[in-house]
């Protein structure tokens, strides 16, 4: 998002409406990346503390929707304090519905 006139940040490096030189959001953006990754790195480690940190930074750098999912886990993960649910976690988000889909439409029939 350009800081100067809210317009959505499109991947150039200047802002298509008011023509502000975006290369500083592009970094920060990047770097935010990289903060996630590392914390999803750390959360698959069981470094809960690091993993709160990171995604805690990477949410002060750059807001968006996937950040604030990971500052939640990660303070989920701090009040649970058990690393192994992280991996319960993570193949509840990967295992999708399967499980919920089944049972009410056979019972539909
Ligand atoms: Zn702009």
């Amino acid at each position: 998002m350009c800081p100067v006139c809210r317009a959505r940040f499109r991947g150039a490096r200047e802002c298509s409406r008011c023509g502000a030189d975006l290369t500083v959001v592009m970094t920060l953006a990047a770097s935010a990346w990289h903060m996630r990754r590392a914390a999803r790195q750390a959360v698959q480690a069981g470094d809960v503390a690091r993993a709160r940190q990171l995604a805690a930074r990477a949410q002060e750098i750059c807001s968006m929707p996937a950040g604030r999912r990971l500052a939640a886990l990660g303070e989920w993960l701090g009040f649970a304090q058990a690393n192994r649910l992280a991996d319960q976690h993570e193949n509840q988000n990967g295992g999708d519905h399967r499980y919920q889909a089944g049972g009410d439409e056979h019972r539909l029939e």
